[in-house]
């Protein structure tokens, strides 16, 4: 007999969270805080979405996504999990970048950046203040025509190294390009220039076990290993339950932490909406796709602390999305992770990440795909051996993962590491004035993507579930 995964699941719940990346997780949390009943269903093994780890023989253990997230994490997790939980966020303060226009090092916030921007390119003080106001005054109701070229050519026209300098981690953090609306990279930019880039201590592991035991304690009832295949819907439009492992459980609301495009057009099914909103879903675009590459060192190898945390290398001449998606990598982002990263653990390890293009990956036969993950293994390899002397010598294990992998695990069609383009915001939001009882938290738009995008945008999106669960009286 197949295991059952839903042994001892009761036949209706309040609210049906569908995935548990950090927006599923933090909806589902303060859901079930509120006395809601929550049931959190997830088709993988563990919980965390792309926040997530996997482990190796030797006692290694590789995150796919801890990198770097703005300060405003702590307060976040301070205010919808627990403090202990924001206690262990830790700032990064090696961030590098080395490529054929210059070479430096930042704590990656504006004081550090205007000094930068003064002494290495040259930049009025006063030019620089103007372009960190503006960005930073951005908000979801601006003006969404402007594009983040725009904005660039407005206070550093012809300063292709600036907007390297501006723009190359962000687009590493969320993928956004130059022709996005220029309020996407505002928003993005300012939350890091705030205070800089921060970690959490103990790996994500740590991280989500303490979500998952908080997650308890409020009541949640999760389920893993539970893939949902319809969110079942009325003639009225109005969320009835939904079907998982050919199970049907009745609720009030779902929250889908899907893919957006996956939970309205797959999920529920595009008969259930009016056919202009099918249509502006089909038309969203989503974000690009990412490769890593994982590399632990044999226990008492290591690496120098000057190597820095956050490394973004590049080969190539000037900011260039482009090449920074190709397959023929000449861009790549370093992460080491020192054994601080798990206090207690002996282990050195680096994870090396490119943006990429799903389809140069997708149809490739899976003699050219073993070839291909091989052949990025090896040039990451060489290209590490500058930072990492010896590095072939000092590895004990390496693998790498393409956007296939992330589709696998995640189910993001594409495997989008960072959502949609701006515009499945819009479709995200609207979804619950089609179907009652129906709304989506995940990321979206590039604003709400992210570690703390996510973890954000769930916060948002449970208010609008309780809203919708307990409606206020009117006052009499
Ligand atoms: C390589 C890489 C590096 C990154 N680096 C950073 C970084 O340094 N900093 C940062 O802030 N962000 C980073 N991100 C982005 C960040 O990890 C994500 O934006 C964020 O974790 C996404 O959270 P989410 O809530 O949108 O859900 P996701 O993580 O997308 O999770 C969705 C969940 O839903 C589940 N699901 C989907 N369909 C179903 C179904 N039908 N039934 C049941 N379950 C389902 C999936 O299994 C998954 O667990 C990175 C992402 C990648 C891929």
């Amino acid at each position: 007999m197949p295991r059952d995964f839903l042994k001892n699941a009761k036949d209706e719940y309040d609210v049906i969270v569908i995935g548990s990346g950090l927006a599923g997780l933090t909806s589902a949390n303060i859901l079930a805080r509120q006395g809601y009943s929550v049931l959190l269903l997830e088709h993988h093994y563990q919980l965390g979405g792309m926040a997530t780890w996997f482990k190796r023989s030797g006692g290694h253990i590789f995150d796919i996504s801890l990198h770097g997230f703005p300060h405003g994490m702590i307060k976040s997790c301070r205010k919808y999990w627990t403090q202990e939980i924001a206690d262990s966020i830790v700032q990064l303060k090696g961030i590098r970048f080395e490529n054929p226009q210059f070479s430096l090092r930042t704590t990656f916030d504006r004081k550090d950046f205007t000094r930068i921007l003064i002494e290495q390119f040259g930049i009025q003080p006063e030019v620089i203040e103007g372009f960190f106001n503006k960005a930073r005054g951005m908000n979801f109701y601006d003006d969404q025509s402007l594009t983040t070229r725009e904005l660039f050519n407005e206070f550093f026209p012809g300063r292709d190294d600036v907007v390297r300098l501006l723009m190359e981690a962000i687009t590493y953090a969320n993928g956004s390009t130059l022709e996005d609306p220029a309020i996407t990279y505002g928003i993005v930019f300012s939350n890091f220039m705030q205070k800089g880039v921060y970690t959490f201590e103990g790996g994500t592991d740590a991280l989500v076990l303490k979500m998952k035991e908080e997650l308890i304690r409020n009541g949640v009832d999760i389920r893993i290993r539970t893939l949902v295949e319809q969110i079942e819907v009325s003639p009225g439009r109005q969320v009835q339950a939904v079907v998982v492992n050919g199970r049907r459980i009745r609720c009030r609301a779902v929250l889908s932490n899907a893919n957006i495009k996956s939970t309205i057009l797959k999920l529920t099914g595009e008969q259930h909406f009016d056919p202009a909103f099918v249509e502006e879903t089909k038309a969203v675009r989503l974000n690009n796709s990412s490769c890593q590459v994982y590399m632990a060192l044999k226990p008492g190898e290591g690496f120098d602390d000057g190597v820095g945390d956050l490394l973004f290398h590049s080969e190539h001449n000037g900011f260039d999305i482009d090449a920074m998606l190709s397959m023929n990598v000449s861009s790549r982002t370093f992460s080491f992770y020192y054994p601080g990263t798990r206090p207690g653990s002996n282990r050195w390890l680096i994870v090396s990440s490119t943006n990429a293009n799903y389809r140069d990956w997708a149809d490739l036969s899976e003699d050219d795909y073993q070839a291909a993950k091989k052949h990025l293994e090896e040039t990451t390899l060489d290209c590490l051996e500058q930072y990492v002397p010896d590095v072939r010598a000092k590895l004990d294990h390496i693998e790498a993962a393409t956007p296939k992998t992330f589709e696998h695990y995640t189910r993001h069609l594409a495997g989008s590491s960072f959502g949609t383009k701006f515009e499945g915001l819009q479709v995200s939001r609207t979804l619950p004035q089609q179907v009652q009882g129906l709304f989506h938290a995940g990321s979206v738009g590039i604003i709400m993507s992210g570690w703390l995008g996510a973890v954000n945008y769930g916060v948002i999106v449970s208010n609008d579930v309780d809203k919708f669960l307990t409606p206020s009286t009117p006052a009499m």
